[in-house]
């Protein structure tokens, strides 16, 4: 079985700048398949889809669907025209606020999130709140990051119309009991979202098992480019919501004063979409599929394990969420004591070519919780080595000396 993934990325092997990367939870590298699909769309297959019947249009027409039809089976969704391409897991939020959230929040409803939300997870239904007079309430984590029972079963009531959580903490690592919070929301009448984009990339997901009724994600965070990204709903709810964007590609006729629109997908997908986006998507979740969710999950875990445990030995340094490396998901935020993330981060790439994230990782509501202003956090994919986690480890013991 193939396991040097990493040869197939270019970045990770340029000799003349050889770097340890460690934000893959911001962006992942991309591989030569995935390069390789933007240039040959846009070398023999470019022109716009949907609005030409001549050969080249029709060809880019059947391979941005076939794009679809492969992010459909990735998620096990159940139709095609359940996707929804969009530019990115924000845009996909931010979707679902405008439109459902529009149409079905009234005056004393609660929209229920947690703590752990990643700021594209908060502002929109902090917008749809303050616009119905509804309550945004959040669900809060215990000492090692997990959202308990007890919180589910208090926080998600009656007045509950809309639940909003992620799949996995993009500062923790740790993932949610989703399918507990799907039921609750359900009991009450919700609809249950999930916000993907750290999940994804990391874990098989299987949105009918999950039973949730959007799923959103991000491509750039799974070996795509940046600028796709999809939204799945259920078929009977997407049916039911009115477009979020308006224009091109998504009518079925229009007049001078009316308009009605295209069935699912097209739908949503208001002007030229990013086709080629959507063909190197494919690409990646092939390759994805090539590495397997077995292999990916091993790898992410025995690197978390040497992390945790080396970075544990240093009495400096604090580590965010459960002391258990299983917990974290690829992710870990910790800060070393007395030094700001900042100089951390800024440090370790100077003098270790190290690519560490520093900040607060556009969750502010959940580091103000954690009592830290800014953590520095690694986060890894397959194609991430022992050796990239034993140079890391050996830049931070430094930190402390550069800083006299
Ligand atoms: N949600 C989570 C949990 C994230 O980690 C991120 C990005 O880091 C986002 C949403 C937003 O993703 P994007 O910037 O691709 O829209």
């Amino acid at each position: 079985m193939k396991t040097n993934f990493r040869q197939d990325f270019p970045i990770l092997n340029d000799e003349a700048n050889p770097v340890v990367y460690l934000d893959s939870a911001a962006t992942t590298q991309k591989p030569l398949s995935v390069i390789k699909s933007l240039e040959n769309y846009y070398t023999s297959q470019n022109a716009n889809p949907l609005r030409g019947l001549y050969k080249l249009s029709a060809t880019a027409t059947s391979e941005y669907e076939q794009a679809r039809h492969s992010v459909a089976q990735f998620i096990n969704a159940n139709e095609d025209c359940e996707i929804i391409f969009t530019r990115n897991t924000t845009e996909s939020l931010n979707l679902i606020a405008y439109t459902y959230g529009m149409e079905n929040i009234q005056e004393g409803d609660e929209i229920v999130i947690s703590i752990l939300e990643h700021h594209s997870n908060i502002l929109p239904w902090q917008m749809i709140a303050k616009l119905k007079k509804a309550t945004l309430k959040y669900m809060y984590i215990n000492d090692e990051g997990i959202i308990s029972d007890e919180e589910i079963q208090t926080k998600i009531t009656p007045k509950t119309k809309i639940v909003s959580i992620t799949q996995v903490s993009n500062v923790l690592g740790i993932a949610t009991p989703l399918k507990a919070i799907i039921k609750k929301a359900h009991e009450v009448g919700a609809i249950a979202i999930v916000d993907g984009a750290q999940g994804a990339p990391h874990m098989a997901t299987d949105v009918q098992d999950l039973d949730c009724d959007f799923y959103a994600f991000s491509g750039h965070k799974m070996l795509a480019p940046m600028g796709i990204g999809i939204l799945y709903g259920k078929k009977s709810i997407l049916e039911q919501m009115p477009p979020f964007l308006r224009g091109g590609e998504m009518i079925e006729t229009v007049s001078e004063q009316d308009a009605t629109f295209a069935p699912l997908p097209e739908k949503f997908e208001a002007g030229t979409p990013n086709v080629s986006g959507a063909i190197a998507l494919k690409a990646a979740i092939e390759y994805i599929n090539q590495v397997g969710f077995s292999y990916i999950e091993q790898q992410e875990e025995k690197l978390m394990k040497i992390a945790m445990e080396e970075l544990s030995k240093l009495p400096y340094i604090t580590i965010y969420g459960s002391p258990d490396y299983k917990k974290h998901k690829g992710v870990l935020s910790f800060n070393i004591q007395d030094i700001h993330p900042h100089d951390v981060s800024s440090l370790v790439d100077y003098h270790g070519n190290i690519a560490l994230r520093a900040g607060n990782h556009c969750a502010h509501p959940l580091l103000k919780y954690l009592n830290a202003q800014s953590t520095n956090r690694i986060s890894f994919y397959f194609y991430n080595t022992k050796e990239d986690v034993y140079q890391f480890i050996e830049q931070i013991k430094k930190v402390r000396s550069y800083l006299g």
